[in-house]
């Protein structure tokens, strides 16, 4: 019996720490830098096609709102309501200050931290100013590369497009599955990048620009990242 007490006794005191152990991780990656970064990098392992590791981003055309600006804006809000809700963040840059890292280096942080989710926040410019709308890219298949995060990078890419379109309201581009993205193809976890909308865009410009859209994004994709993991979302407070 003593011994079976103190089993008993050590398996309890044993409990809180492994919950916390398993309090999954989310990396947030908001796009871009301060800095274009035009050194180049293999756009998968072992690959000798090679990109450049970041061209820089968009900006608002109406708003002159810097991409890599929003996007830390909605992500710092997103780490906010995630770590509420009792997931622990990673975020690869927490500034708009310097260079940017590149690619291979975000899926490295992304590796490193074991992510039970990748989340790359960006915003979209095209020529076209009509285009708009929001959509979320994921990585395609490729064997030796994304075998192993295929198919649930592509059911986070589902469940988080539809509650981060349902919380902005912009039209539905849907799904994209990309074989040329190097933060995908070096990634050994689940991996998604949402184009919240077009910054090209004058409508959708302005609106992401206020900090009620940028509140609005952090929702959609804090709920949509909560149902992927399947923890509870929160009500609307
Ligand atoms: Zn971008």
């Amino acid at each position: 019996m003593p011994v079976r007490l103190a089993i008993l006794l050590g398996a309890l005191l044993l409990v809180p720490a492994a919950a916390a152990q398993q309090r999954p991780v989310v990396v947030i990656d908001p796009g871009h830098d301060l800095r274009a970064n035009a050194q180049t990098e293999p756009i998968g392992p072992g690959s000798s096609t090679r990109k450049i590791k970041d061209g820089g981003g968009t900006h608002g055309v109406v708003s002159g709102l810097r991409e890599a600006d929003l996007n830390l804006r909605v992500s710092l809000r997103l780490r906010t309501l995630l770590e509420r809700a009792g997931v622990r963040v990673v975020m690869t840059r927490t500034a708009t200050a310097g260079t940017s890292i590149g690619n291979i280096a975000r899926a490295r942080i992304a590796n490193r931290a074991r992510a039970a989710l990748f989340l790359r926040v960006h915003a979209d410019g095209s020529t076209d100013p009509t285009a708009r709308g929001t959509h979320t890219l994921y990585p395609a298949l490729r064997s030796g590369w994304t075998d192993d995060i295929y198919s649930e990078s592509k059911r986070a890419g589902r469940v988080v497009q539809a509650d981060l379109r349902a919380a902005l309201g912009f039209p539905d581009r849907g799904l994209q599955e990309r074989t040329d993205y190097t933060g995908f193809n070096w990634a050994d976890v689940p991996a998604i990048l949402v184009e919240m909308g077009f910054m090209t865009n004058p409508t959708e410009d302005r609106l992401l620009a206020t900090a009620a859209y940028q509140r609005r994004a952090a929702i959609g994709l804090c709920r949509g990242t909560l149902r992927f993991l399947g923890r509870p979302v929160a009500r609307r407070r």
